[in-house]
């Protein structure tokens, strides 16, 4: 087997990132190396290319990013059954302590001591990469490979989305990111009557209009009362999905909701953001902050709703060879796109 691999690293403290080689990882007790197919990029790693303040605080160079990714297994670590070499995988990218009082009782996903795979330990964007085994989730050969490349993100919009019941309810989506507009979709298979989404990016709200919204508002253009009167909804929305991270959005969201409505948080506000909790109190509503996903429940709705038909390949826009990464990130950075998926094959 090969020593030495190409990895896409943080080398130093500053914007952007450099292909470097560096040693194929060897995997310890209870650990597994995959071989990586495919990846895709998340805004989080658009904030560590660019060295954003969150970057600066919480990225320790030199450090290989990605955490969005599929592979087949490459070898295991002493003490590791359960997996054949070749197995088609992607992976849980909170590793977890196994030994707190969440971690203890089934509630991983909210473990005191969770690291991240490519923001506190070397991650995807590589030929290998070597996880704990329990982070490794086995992907039927039957999703296409570059779906499973961001099963991570769709795991948030997942997770989130199934939050509460949408069966029947009207479903207000602030922001048609990648994970609102994979929202939307999980909503409407999950049987929501309305599913209203607000942008101000007109591509972005094209691809939620593709992706199943019922409607769309442009926020800067538009009023969403308008959309709400168009539908008949009298009372406000019955589930609201904050997946923006504009603390405007979120006023917005809280001023349209009906008395004992929904939110599930998942959008990260700025520092600065300011929220009326008297809105919450008046209208009696609840609030559930989303971190991550369930492990591992989540990831099986996201397989069995795949199985059931539920189709995110229209948010796939760009499909680079890693060595084109400069181009990926800048369609990230423009904003004009869903997913960017990169190819890791090595001729
Ligand atoms: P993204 O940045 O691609 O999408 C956010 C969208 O919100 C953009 O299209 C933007 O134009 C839109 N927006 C901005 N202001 C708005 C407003 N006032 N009203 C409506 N829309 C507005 O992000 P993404 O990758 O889709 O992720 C969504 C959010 O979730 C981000 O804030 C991200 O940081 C966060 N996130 C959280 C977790 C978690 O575990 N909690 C995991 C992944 C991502
Ligand atoms: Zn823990």
């Amino acid at each position: 087997m090969q020593t030495d691999m190409v990895a896409l690293v943080k080398e130093k403290a500053g914007p952007g990132l450099a292909l470097i080689k560096k040693p194929v990882p060897i995997p310890g007790p209870g650990e597994v190396l995959i071989k990586i197919r495919k990846t895709a990029i998340c805004g989080t790693d658009v904030h560590i290319y660019n060295w954003n303040p969150w970057s600066q605080r919480n990225i320790r160079p030199p450090l290989t990013i990605g955490h969005e990714y599929v592979g087949e297994i490459a070898a295991l670590g002493p003490g590791v059954p359960g997996f054949g070499i070749g197995e088609r995988v992607s992976g849980e990218g909170h590793i977890v302590c196994g030994h707190c009082r969440n971690c203890r009782a089934g509630n991983a996903q909210w473990c005191k001591d969770t690291k991240g795979v490519g923001v506190n330990r070397d991650g995807a964007f590589a030929e290998y990469l070597c996880i704990p085994a329990c982070n490794v989730v086995p992907v039927s050969e039957a999703f296409p490979e570059e779906i499973v490349a961001f099963f991570d993100a769709y795991g948030n919009a997942t997770h989130a989305a199934l939050m509460y019941d949408v069966a029947g309810e009207d479903v207000l989506i602030t922001g048609a990111g990648p994970i609102g507009v994979m929202a939307a979709a999980i909503c409407r298979k999950n049987g929501a009557r309305n599913v209203i989404v607000t942008d101000l990016n007109d591509y972005r709200l094209k691809m939620a209009r593709a992706m199943g919204a019922t409607a769309t508002v442009s926020v800067s253009r538009d009023s969403l009362d308008g959309a709400m009167a168009r539908r008949h909804m009298v009372e406000g929305f019955d589930v609201g999905l904050e997946m923006s991270g504009s603390h405007l959005a979120l006023d917005q969201m809280l001023s349209k909701m009906r008395n004992g409505g929904k939110i599930a948080l998942l959008g990260i506000l700025g520092e600065q953001a300011r929220v009326d909790l008297n809105e919450v109190i008046f209208k009696s509503l609840t609030m559930t902050g989303i971190y991550g996903r369930r492990m591992y429940e989540t990831w099986y709705k996201m397989g069995a709703m795949l199985e059931a038909g539920l189709d995110l390949s229209p948010l796939i826009t760009h499909r680079l060879h890693f060595t084109d990464f400069e181009k990926g990130f800048a369609a990230m950075q423009g904003g004009l796109c869903g997913k960017v998926i990169l190819d890791w094959s090595v001729q």
